[in-house]
C-alpha cells in the first residue's frame, strides 16, 4: 500500500521541541508501517502550529494530494493531528479523504470514511472537545465561518494568478502576462463577443489556457463565471467521485451547480472589478444554456446532426435575442462551421423528408401487403399451358416422322406452336417481374415510415420527435461557410437501410 504521513505536533506536546518531536512520531510511524506492508513515499512535515487550515501549508498541500486520489492511505500518530481545529477546516478535511477514498491509518486504529461511514464519524466527533463542540454550534448559528473570511485556500492558482505564502498563508498574486487576457476577456464580452470568437482571438494572440493548447468556448466561459477574478475565494465548487465508486476506474472530478456554490471575500487582489464581473454574468444568464442532462431528449435533432468540417455532433445552445432565447445548432470546435438557427435546421430536415417521400411515391401506388394468390394462379396457368405447348412441339415432330403431316403442314404447325410458346413465355416473366416487384416492398416500406413521421411530427414533444427522426435517419452531415446567409447551410440526409 502506497501513503503518505503526516507530522505535527498536538495541543499536549506544545513547548517541546518540535524537531524533537515530530522526529519521535516518525520514527513511531515507520515502524508501523513496516510491520503492515505500507510504503511511505511522501512525508507532510508540519512546523507552524495554527488552529486555522490556512495556518498549516503542510495540510494544505495534502489535501491537495488527496483530493487528487494520489494515496491509498494516510499515516498520523492520532487522528487529533487531522481533526483538530474548526468545524469548518474538518469538514473540508473528512470531505477530501472521503471523496478520495483515502484511508486515514494510526497506530491504534484505521478509519474509512466510505465503508463505515456513520459508526467512524461517530467515534471521530468523540475527538472533539465539548468546548469546541460549542463554538462550532454557535458558528453554524451565525451561519458563515470566519475562517473563510480571514484567509484563503487556494489549491491550484487560476489563470491569471500566482500562487503565493504570505506569512506562511497561501495565497494569490496577479500574475500580469495572464492577468491581461482576463481583462481582455471581460471586455469583449461585454462588447457583445461571444465565447468562441474570444477564443480565437485570444488563440491568435498566442495566449493559451492552463490545462489544453487551446482557448475554446467552455474555458473562455469558465474564466466569464469564476468570482476569484473579483477577489473571492469559491468554496464547494467541485465534486469528487472517488476511484472504483459508481464504477469509476479513476478518480473524477466534477463541477457543482452554482447554487451549491459559497462565495465569500478573499485576501487577494481582484482583477475585474465587481460591476464588469456581474454585468458578464447578466449578459450570460440570457445568453447561455448550461447542458443539463437529466436523461430527457430536449432536442428533436439530438445525436442526429454532425459537423461535416470535423466530424463532431452539433449542438443545440441558446443566444438571446430581443425577447425570449432562440435556440442555435453549432459545431463546438473552434473556427469551424458557422451556426444556424436551430428552428431552420428542423425544418430543413422536415422539407429533405418530404422531398424523399415525392421520390418514393413516383412509382404507382403499392399496397402494404400485396395479395399475391391471383398472379401466381395465372403464372401457374400460363406455365402449364407452356408445358402443353412443349408437348406439342415434340408431338408434331411424331406426326412428320409417322408421314401424318407433310412438311409445308408440319411447318405451318409448328410455328403456330412456336409463336404459342414465345407468347406464353413473355407472359410468364411478365406476372414473375410483378410478382417480384410486390415482394420487393423496401421503397412501399420507407414511405410509409416518413408518412408516419410527417404525421406525427407537429404534435410530439423534442423526445418523440427525436425517435420519429431517428426512425427514417442514421446521420445528417452539416455544413455552413462562415458569413453566409442564416439559411444557407447544406445537408447531407443519410437515410436509414430498410
Ligand atoms: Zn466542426
Amino acid at each position: 500500500m502506497e501513503a503518505a504521513q503526516y507530522l505535527r505536533k498536538s495541543r499536549m506536546e506544545e513547548g517541546m521541541d518540535t524537531q524533537e518531536v515530530l522526529s519521535r512520531h516518525r520514527q513511531a510511524l515507520g515502524e508501523y508501517a513496516k510491520g503492515h506492508d505500507i510504503h511511505i513515499i511522501e512525508t507532510y512535515y508540519e512546523v507552524v502550529s495554527g488552529e486555522s487550515l490556512y495556518a498549516r501549508p503542510e495540510m494544505l498541500r495534502l489535501l491537495e494530494d488527496v483530493e487528487a486520489g494520489k494515496y491509498e492511505a494516510v499515516l498520523v500518530i492520532d487522528l487529533d493531528r487531522l481533526s483538530r481545529g474548526r468545524m469548518r477546516d474538518q469538514g473540508i478535511i473528512l470531505d477530501a479523504f472521503r471523496e478520495s477514498g483515502t484511508k486515514i491509518i494510526t497506530p491504534e486504529k484505521t478509519f474509512d470514511l466510505n465503508d463505515e461511514v456513520d459508526d467512524e464519524l461517530a467515534e471521530f466527533k468523540t475527538f472533539m472537545s465539548r468546548r469546541e463542540y460549542k463554538i462550532i454550534n454557535k458558528r453554524l448559528r451565525r451561519g458563515l465561518n470566519q475562517s473563510i473570511q480571514n484567509g484563503c485556500y487556494v489549491a491550484n492558482a487560476p489563470y491569471g494568478y500566482r500562487k503565493i505564502y504570505v506569512d506562511k498563508k497561501p495565497t494569490l498574486e496577479i500574475y500580469e502576462p495572464e492577468a491581461q487576457y482576463v481583462r481582455m476577456i471581460f471586455d469583449l464580452y461585454l462588447h457583445g463577443y461571444g465565447c468562441v470568437s474570444i477564443a480565437r482571438e485570444l488563440t491568435l494572440l498566442g495566449s493559451r489556457p492552463h490545462r489544453s493548447d487551446k482557448w475554446n468556448r467552455s474555458s473562455i466561459a469558465h474564466i466569464l463565471r469564476n468570482p476569484t477574478f473579483t477577489g473571492k475565494v469559491v468554496w464547494n465548487q467541485k465534486s469528487h467521485i472517488k476511484k472504483g465508486s459508481k464504477g469509476n476506474p479513476k478518480h473524477i472530478t466534477i463541477y457543482n451547480p452554482r447554487e451549491k456554490w459559497t462565495i465569500t471575500d478573499g485576501l487577494h487582489p481582484a482583477i475585474i472589478d465587481q460591476a464588469t464581473y456581474d454585468k458578464a454574468q447578466e449578459i450570460m444568464a440570457g445568453r447561455y444554456q448550461p447542458a443539463k442532462n437529466d436523461g430527457t431528449v430536449k432536442s428533436p435533432l439530438a445525436g442526429l446532426v454532425r459537423c461535416s468540417q470535423c466530424g463532431i455532433h452539433m449542438q443545440r445552445y441558446y443566444a438571446a435575442e430581443q425577447q425570449g432565447k432562440i435556440p442555435y445548432l453549432m459545431c463546438r470546435t473552434v473556427g469551424c462551421c458557422a451556426a444556424a438557427k436551430y428552428t431552420y435546421v428542423e425544418a430543413a430536415v422536415l422539407d429533405r423528408l418530404r422531398q424523399k417521400l415525392e421520390e418514393l411515391t413516383v412509382h404507382p401506388p403499392k399496397s402494404l401487403t400485396p395479395d399475391l394468390a391471383p398472379l401466381e394462379a395465372e403464372l401457374a396457368a400460363a406455365q402449364k399451358e407452356r408445358a402443353a405447348a412443349e408437348g406439342q412441339k415434340s408431338r408434331l415432330y411424331e406426326l412428320l416422322e409417322l408421314g401424318e403431316y407433310d412438311l409445308p403442314t408440319f411447318r405451318e404447325r409448328m410455328a403456330a406452336v412456336k409463336d404459342k410458346i414465345s407468347k406464353l413465355e413473355l407472359r410468364i416473366t411478365t406476372v414473375k417481374t410483378r410478382i417480384q416487384a410486390l415482394q420487393s416492398t423496401e421503397p412501399d416500406i420507407q414511405a410509409q415510415k416518413i408518412i408516419a413521421v410527417l404525421d406525427a411530427y407537429e404534435t410530439s414533444d423534442a423526445a418523440h420527435r427525436n425517435s420519429l427522426l431517428k426512425s427514417v435517419i442514421d446521420m445528417i452531415w452539416y455544413t455552413k461557410a462562415k458569413k453566409t446567409k442564416p439559411m444557407d447551410f447544406q445537408l447531407e440526409i443519410q437515410f436509414k437501410p430498410n
